[in-house]
């Protein structure tokens, strides 16, 4: 799995006019070499990889290139960058793209200094590799899951569904936003995911008319919508689920609130297919908001990819600005939301995998107030 990932990212090398990519990115070194560390830089050349560890990650790194021909391992005695600035020079390789969305200007001075060569008799600035900005490249190969990532994600909406269908037991009156949410979160780890993987969002009355309202002490109350937006981290891999509930009698406002965002969720759904372009996914379901006059109470964007992290490519918005249509093996959430100051909010998020004629909900709880 991992030869083929590599590979892949190899391929777009020459078509970029690259000897070399320096992957940063804590997430993309692991999906590319299997290491999951904190610390770290993967000289991704056309016909190697050397990944560069230092001392924490050196056991580790190891043991994951023991018998794997095709990937090296740099101990650095230092800073990584030094150490990776070294295998670009020995390697010769003269054009090295750098992950501009990710790498700091202060990590981006110590390599472009590291990778001068030390002045000797002759010698001359002109041998010093170029570092190029580049955006999205091994982004853009997670968005499209292998069957290995398809399966996790498929077992991870297994186990977040099965605690949403709990979510009852723990968001009810008298018990804090931030009681509920702890609640969540250990019953996440009893499932058997790592970690959250973000902030549980519960969002009781007016906060849930705040899309990304933290839980508070606010006491729930009777008579009350509430947001419930979680999700986990299952063998590195994340999955993310909202449900909206009412506790006690829903008043009428409040349950067309409900209606219009489960028709916008259900026609959003529907839409998702290979060659789609995600901006209409997104009109889906804008189109059913606008309709019900909720057009401006939906601000947010319709959906988001999941992989290695909760928010990745895919965007499924109407500023989506690429343009690119979703293909098979993409994952990402629907989640349409209305939110109305002195009503409340309403959101709905499940994950879906396009299939090759639509997609496949990898989370199924029943959508009820
Ligand atoms: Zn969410
Ligand atoms: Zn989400």
């Amino acid at each position: 799995v991992l030869r083929h990932r590599l590979a892949r990212a190899q391929e777009t090398l020459s078509q970029a006019g690259l000897d070399a990519l320096l992957v940063t990115h804590s997430p993309n070194i692991r999906y590319l070499t299997g290491l999951q560390a904190s610390a770290g830089l993967a000289v991704v050349a056309r016909d190697r990889c050397v990944l560069v560890v230092d001392f924490r990650y050196a056991t580790t790194a190891r043991a994951l290139a023991a018998g794997q021909a095709w990937l090296e391992i740099e101990v650095a005695p230092g800073s990584i960058d030094v150490a990776a600035a070294t295998v670009i020079r020995r390697l010769g390789l003269r054009r090295a793209g750098i992950e501009a969305d990710h790498l700091s200007v202060s990590r981006f001075d110590r390599l472009a200094t590291a990778l001068v060569e030390p002045p000797r008799p002759g010698g001359s600035a002109e041998t010093t590799p170029t570092l190029v900005p580049t955006e999205r490249v091994v982004e853009r190969l997670r968005a499209v899951k292998d069957s290995y990532e398809v399966e996790t994600l498929r077992e991870a909406g297994r186990r977040i569904s099965a605690v949403a269908r709990n979510a009852r037991q723990w968001v009810r009156a008298g018990v804090s936003e931030l009681a509920a949410a702890a609640a969540v979160d250990a019953a996440m780890r009893t499932a058997g995911f790592e970690r959250p993987a973000f902030e549980t969002i519960v969002a009781s009355g007016p906060n849930g008319a705040l899309p990304h309202g933290r839980p508070t002490g606010r006491i729930v109350a009777a008579g009350e919508g509430v947001v419930l937006d979680f999700g986990g981290v299952y063998d590195g891999y994340c999955v993310d689920l909202t449900r909206t509930l009412h506790i006690g009698s829903t008043p009428p406002g409040f349950r067309r609130l409900f209606e219009a965002v489960r028709e916008a969720q259900a026609a959003a759904i529907a839409a998702v297919k290979p060659g789609v372009l995600p901006a209409d996914i997104d009109g889906a379901a804008r189109g059913v908001l606008t309709a019900h006059g909720l057009g401006d109470a939906f601000g947010h964007g319709t959906g988001h990819g999941l992989g290695l992290e909760v928010h990745e490519e895919p965007r499924i918005s109407r500023l989506a600005p690429e343009g690119e249509p979703v293909v098979a093996g993409m994952v990402f959430t629907i989640e349409p939301g209305a939110y109305v100051p002195g009503v409340g909010g309403v959101r709905i998020e499940d994950d879906v995998l396009v299939t090759a004629t639509g997609c496949e909900l990898l989370t199924d709880v029943a959508v009820e107030l």
